[in-house]
């Protein structure tokens, strides 16, 4: 009766060291790159390389430019008031700023001797929006960005 059992155990040994000798030598070609790990896992191309699928070419199912989603996303009409509203505002800003004394930053050189003068440059704090009449529809994602369409 024992020799049954050691040939039975010795049986079941052959066959894990049989099926760990065959999982060691299978090819697994090259390793997984960091966006392929990244696309198994979410079931979406990282952001970073979405961007340079999404394109403004109108399609339906297209790449976020921010996030990456890919989906068919919500859209809405142009509106080419926004671009011009946001001028109209810098402009008055910029009008407003001329009486500010602008903060100036003098460059000297090792031994004392001036080297420049640099004047403060002034930007809108409101961030220039698309021109929207360039587009034919401005797509909007679950993310919250909105990007134009021809
Ligand atoms: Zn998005």
């Amino acid at each position: 009766m024992d020799w049954i059992r050691i040939v039975f155990i010795c049986v079941v040994v052959a066959m894990i060291v049989c099926a760990l000798m065959e999982f060691s030598s299978r090819s697994t070609g090259e390793l997984l790159t960091e966006a392929e790990v990244y696309k198994a896992m979410t079931g979406r191309k990282r952001p970073s390389e979405a961007r340079s699928f999404a394109t403004d070419q109108f399609s339906a199912w297209t790449y976020c430019p921010s996030c990456g989603e890919f989906d068919c996303h919500a859209m809405r009409e142009t509106n080419p008031d926004v671009w011009t509203k946001w001028s109209a505002g810098r402009a008055k800003w910029l009008e407003v700023q001329e009486g500010v004394p602008r903060q100036r930053i003098e460059l000297r050189q090792f031994g004392g001797g001036r080297l420049r003068v640099i004047d403060e440059v002034l930007s809108y704090p409101v961030r220039e929006p698309i021109h929207e009449s360039e587009y034919a529809t401005i797509r909007i994602c679950q993310c919250g960005k909105e990007w134009g369409q021809k």
